[in-house]
């Protein structure tokens, strides 16, 4: 028969190595729960129209690398491939904008999907922690979220990333500055698919990595000196309070970000140790976004965080997560009598909040001690029907070596004991 494989562009998480990517997830949202921000959880897909709209027809995301398809009901719909515009699609159909607690903050975890050319670091299913404040606009708002960014990666032992930081504008001074961008760009020997998106969104040309675009780009008009007052001070009081919280960050006047939907500051997490996939996270203000999907006006900031280009960072900075051994005990039955009872002691152990495994498939005491050894069980319980006819089991200390004699009624507290 045949085999199935994953399908190409994703990958399956499995132990040992999955375990980094919950404590990953776990230590991203960490900062963010601490912070008034609550958990959402929206579904894998949604009308199609949401992200034509929300993300921009003219993204590759929409145009290029949607999983879009039509149900047999009609609907059309597409595979989530970003999670800003979901998010306040919920918050807006639950109406938690209208019950007067401005700015509503939120969390969300979960997978994305963009058919993408898949190679290191990108894949076409992937997993992004992420975090919307949305209804107010207030710098404090912007750089609460950069700090937290910064601060998750401290706290997984990350440290060389560096954050890019850059204003977009907003209504009044943004066209204006597109105005100026767009004549200049004109003037260059584009190729014809570059030439249509300076028509289209001449930002996102400045963001091209080719080495002879970028260096036709030199001279370019910047958007720095297009800002208006208000956006300027804005972005200036957003700078300051990142500054005052000791958190590094780089001016880059060239950052636009793949999304139409981002105004005044946008940002990036960039690694260095990641190659080509660089970014290992991005984020921004969408002022716009809420009308554009039909809502009213709800000013927002928010930032994604991708966990497979987090695990990737870990490895190439040599961090290892210290990552508990998930089971404590591991007990080793010998025979059918001590079969019953032990596993009947696991069960106790559990209860009892002791991460416990039991010897199944009823292996020699050999193989069963490789599987406790192999559990990282911090001890190993054996009994055979000896020790069992005296109330007694062998409690194991797998760190020392060490092995002493336990009562049997004493287990449960004796290990407790001994792992606290
Ligand atoms: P974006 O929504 O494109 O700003 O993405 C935010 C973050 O998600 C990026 O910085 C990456 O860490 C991650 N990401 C985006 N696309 C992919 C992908 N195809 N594969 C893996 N990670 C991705």
């Amino acid at each position: 028969m045949a085999t199935f494989k994953a399908p190409k562009g994703t990958y399956d998480l499995i132990p040992p190595v999955s375990v980094k990517y919950l404590a990953v997830r776990e230590a991203i949202s960490a900062p963010l729960r601490n912070s008034g921000y609550g958990y959402i959880e929206t579904p894998g897909f949604e009308d199609v129209g949401l992200f034509a709209r929300g993300v921009g027809e003219s993204t590759d995301i929409v145009s290029k690398e949607m999983y879009a398809f039509e149900t047999k009901g009609g609907d059309q719909l597409a595979l989530r491939p970003e999670g800003t515009a979901s998010v306040l699609r919920a918050a807006l159909e639950a109406s938690l904008h209208k019950q007067g607690n401005l700015p509503v903050k939120l969390w969300y975890s979960g997978s994305y999907y963009r058919y993408e050319r898949p190679q290191k670091g990108r894949y076409r299913h992937f997993s992004q922690v992420g975090a919307e404040a949305i209804g107010a606009e207030d710098p404090a708002l912007d750089a609460e979220l950069i700090i937290l960014a910064d601060q998750a990666y401290r706290s997984l032992g990350l440290s060389d990333f560096r954050i890019l930081l850059n204003s977009l504008g907003d209504k009044e001074c943004r066209p204006v500055y597109r105005e100026a961008l767009q004549s200049f760009l004109r003037g260059l020997d584009l190729d014809e698919e570059t030439v249509r998106r300076a028509e289209i969104n001449p930002l996102r040309v400045l963001d091209d990595k080719r080495a002879d675009v970028q260096k036709q780009l030199v001279g370019a008009p910047v958007l720095r000196d297009y800002l208006c007052d208000a956006c300027k001070a804005y972005h200036e009081e957003v700078r300051a309070l990142i500054t005052a919280a000791g958190v590094a960050f780089e001016d880059d006047e060239k950052l636009v970000r793949g999304l139409d939907y981002y105004t005044r500051t946008t940002f990036e997490f960039v690694h260095d140790g990641l190659g080509s996939q660089s970014a290992v996270g991005g984020g921004g203000r969408y002022d716009g976004l809420s009308e554009m999907i039909g809502g009213p006006a709800l000013p927002s900031v928010g930032w994604a965080l991708g966990v497979d280009r987090t695990v990737l960072a870990l490895e190439a900075e040599g961090v290892e997560l210290d990552i508990p051994a998930s089971t404590s005990v591991f007990a080793v039955a010998l025979g059918e009598e001590a079969r019953r009872v032990l596993f009947a002691k696991v069960t106790e152990l559990r209860k009892a909040g002791v991460a416990a495994d039991f010897s199944f498939g009823g292996k020699g005491l050999k193989g069963a001690m490789k599987d406790a050894n192999r559990s990282g069980a911090r001890f190993a319980v054996v009994a055979g029907e000896r020790d069992l006819a005296e109330g007694l089991v062998q409690l194991k200390d797998m760190e020392s070596g060490e092995q002493s004699a336990v009562a049997l009624a004493e287990l449960v507290d004796t290990v407790k004991a001994r792992l606290a």
